[in-house]
């Protein structure tokens, strides 16, 4: 089965794994709504470099994943200018780190926000639009951290398990939809949203980013290696091919082993 003419929105994919997992679906021949913040040209380059590469139709959507209305709003835009939504990539994340104690209330309402209720929201204006056309593929890009917690991570852990939860609600609620849900869950992939956890360390720490970087995958990962963009888009192809059609409402580790100790 191709995937070609099919319609994706991947959320927060003007950086790191949405762009990633944008770009993988593009060279399957996907049409794909954009989304994230960024500079406007940078954006407008994005587009034309994606459309151009794999014969595509590429838009963007500025939605804030905080509103609602403005998620609701990315939905509409996709069907009336791509013509559906056949594959919806709840990706768009940030990070806060902080103890409980000391974690701003703000913060923990904007990463629950973010990373947790816009998924929802997404999902429940793109599932009927999905029903309609009879065929659906959900992917919610979690973390490791949807499966085990750190320490100063409370709102991003506690956001992460939560879409664990709503992607197996989601897999049982559509299991005969033809509309898969998955999430895929990994480890440390260098972009820019890690490379700010690391630079804050390095800054803290008075010691260099390289030392850091290496000592932040040894924390965590079995495997020193850190995952691509790439990958997380390889992963996003497989769950949507035919040969998925049966993997619903589970996780897909993707982390060098860090759930597996
Ligand atoms: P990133 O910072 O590179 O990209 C985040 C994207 O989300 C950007 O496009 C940004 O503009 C967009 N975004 C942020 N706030 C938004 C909002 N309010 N509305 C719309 N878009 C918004 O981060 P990343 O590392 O690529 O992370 C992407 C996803 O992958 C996140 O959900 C993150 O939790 C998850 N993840 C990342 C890692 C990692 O190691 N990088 C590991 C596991 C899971």
């Amino acid at each position: 089965m191709s995937l070609r003419g099919k319609v994706a929105i991947v959320t927060g994919s003007t950086s790191g794994i949405g762009l990633g997992v944008a770009r993988a679906l593009a060279a399957e021949g996907v049409s794909i709504l954009l989304n994230g913040f960024g500079d406007a040209a940078e954006i407008d380059a994005l587009r034309a470099g994606i459309g151009s590469r794999h014969g595509v139709a590429v838009g963007y959507s500025a939605a804030d994943m905080t509103d609602p209305s403005q998620i609701a709003g990315m939905v509409a835009t996709a069907q009336e200018t791509l013509g559906g939504v056949d594959i919806l990539v709840n990706n768009a994340g940030i990070q806060h780190t902080a103890s409980i104690e000391d974690f701003p209330a703000e913060k923990w309402d904007a990463v629950i926000a973010i990373n947790l209720s816009a998924a929802f929201h997404g999902m429940q204006a793109a599932i009927p639009l999905m029903k309609k056309a009879g065929w659906g593929r959900i992917i919610n890009i979690a973390s490791a951290h949807g499966l085990v917690a750190s320490a100063n991570k409370a709102a991003y852990v506690a956001a992460k398990h939560g879409i664990v939860g709503l992607t197996k609600v989601a897999g049982i609620e559509l299991a005969n939809a033809k509309i898969t849900c998955n999430a895929i869950c990994p480890g440390w992939v260098l972009t820019p949203l890690v490379q700010k956890q690391i630079d804050a360390r390095a800054e803290r720490e008075g010691r260099a980013v390289e030392e850091v970087s290496r000592d932040l995958l040894a924390e965590k990962q079995p495997m020193l290696e850190f995952s691509t963009p790439e990958q997380i888009g390889a992963m996003s192809v497989y769950l949507c091919s035919e040969a998925a059609r049966t993997v619903t409402g589970t996780t897909l580790s993707i982390d060098g082993g860090w759930t597996a100790l």
